[in-house]
């Protein structure tokens, strides 16, 4: 069976803009200062697509995806 990726946030790089969350509100939550907290880390397949995009836009390069 095939695993799912998995979302990771490195919280050194996170500047705390929160783009991401917008993004992903299904995977995550911001905290009170708006660095981004992970909800559940497996992506789904339907939220792969936007979970590349956060990937993709986040500034610090902070978001990453394991795909396996
Ligand atoms: S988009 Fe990047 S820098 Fe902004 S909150 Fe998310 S992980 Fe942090």
């Amino acid at each position: 069976m095939a695993r799912m990726p998995k979302l990771r946030i490195n919280p050194i790089a996170c500047n705390g803009h929160g783009m991401c969350a917008e993004l992903l509100p299904e995977l995550i939550d911001l905290d009170d200062w708006g660095y981004p907290i992970i909800k559940t880390s497996e992506i789904p397949l339907n939220l792969l697509d936007m979970a590349k995009r956060a990937e993709r836009i986040c500034p610090t390069l902070a978001v990453m995806i394991l795909e396996n």
